[in-house]
């Protein structure tokens, strides 16, 4: 049964869509995502999904030492901070900062968040921050060492259709109490370069995952830092249709009790890394996270954790198992680096 707030919120949907006709997949997606964190936490096991830094304090550590090591080899920049995009529950930044602060580098803190009941969830986990709805409020003139964790996932994407009369934007409509896709008019032009496809093909394509990746690039271009992302998705170009709804930790419906489930597409990492290449910055990866963690050295984090707390000897293994193994995390999330060009080269790529 969905929530008495979810419910007010699909009437709303359906009452835009009956004055404005179809929406874009990717607006029918934004205004979800913005309803559904909102007005939940969305992640452990109580929620809907587990993230990396939700699994082991190791991930958010190895990211700390990762920013902490590159900084001091830029020179250690007494004015540089630490962004977060998409902080969940603060936990990856708790992690991070800590493994910071034990490498003396204690940066201030800007962290993107849309949602106020994340937002003070965030406020629990680290005391002070600096809170923006976008990142075009980030100060301008500091070095940016930024992370995003299944952030870009979250960002609305939208879908081409090849029909025998050409490509047709997917959208979504609302009939008979319901909501359901359909296929818009065939377009004369399109806002990408089709790839090669059969009929049937759909094509995934994110303006705001590529604004925002343009607007770190260009960001660390003329302020310095370094950019590293963490998502699900492919290398390539991937045609096919990855837009999923996922709650209570398995696959739902998108169309059903929209605002209740967190909608997600896989991230095209093709496509980012074109975004980035458009500013002056080196772009590193992707890499998948089960090999950039090792490189980053977890076999040894778990081992001295584990040294200093036997009982939790299993428990790390198993966690490091989660987020390496290639069943499991290992393979289909991927890591990318941006640094500006004249800072040193990364670990781990
Ligand atoms: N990075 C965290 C949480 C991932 S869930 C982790 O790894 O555990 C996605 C996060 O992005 C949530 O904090 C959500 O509120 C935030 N978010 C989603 N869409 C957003 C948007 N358009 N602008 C800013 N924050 C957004």
């Amino acid at each position: 049964m969905p929530r008495a707030e979810d419910r007010a919120f699909a009437a709303r949907l359906a009452a835009a869509i009956e004055a404005e006709g179809p929406l874009t997949l990717g607006d029918y997606m934004a205004r979800c995502n913005a309803h559904y964190y909102g007005t939940r936490d969305p992640l452990g096991a109580k929620g809907d999904f587990i993230t990396a830094p939700e699994i082991s304090q190791m991930f958010g550590e190895l990211i700390g030492i990762w920013f902490a090591d590159l900084w001091r080899r830029a020179g250690a920049p007494g004015n540089a901070r630490y962004v977060e995009l998409g902080p969940g529950r603060g936990t990856l930044a708790a992690d991070a900062l800590g493994a910071m602060r034990a490498a003396r580098f204690e940066p201030p803190v800007d962290l993107v968040e849309t949602s106020a009941l994340l937002r003070g969830l965030q406020r629990e986990a680290l005391g002070g921050a600096c809170w923006h709805d976008g990142a075009d409020t980030l100060p301008e003139n500091a070095p940016l060492l930024v992370v995003a964790n299944e952030f870009f996932d979250a960002l609305p994407v939208r879908q081409y259709v090849l029909c025998a009369e050409g490509w047709r934007e997917r959208r979504v409509g609302h009939r008979d109490g319901g909501f359901a896709p359909l296929l818009g008019e065939p377009l004369a032009a399109l806002p990408f370069a089709p790839p090669a496809s059969r009929q049937g093909a759909v094509y995934e394509h994110s303006p705001a995952r590529e604004a925002l990746m343009r607007a770190l690039a260009g960001r660390l271009a003329r302020q310095g830092g370094a950019a590293l992302i963490v998502d699900y998705g492919h290398e390539g170009h991937a045609a096919g249709d990855s837009f999923q709804a996922v709650r209570g930790h398995g696959y739902a419906d998108p169309f059903l009790d929209p605002g209740g489930a967190d909608l997600t597409a896989h991230v095209d990492f093709a496509a980012l890394e074109e975004a980035a290449r458009e500013e002056d910055v080196r772009v590193h990866g992707p890499r998948s996270q089960g090999e950039w963690l090792t490189s980053m050295g977890i076999a040894l984090r778990a081992a001295s954790l584990a040294k200093a707390s036997p009982e939790r000897a299993e428990e790390l293994a198993a966690a490091r198992e989660r987020l390496t193994g290639p069943g499991q995390m290992g393979r289909l999330f991927k890591v990318l680096a941006l640094t500006h060009r004249e800072w040193p080269e990364p670990e781990g790529f």
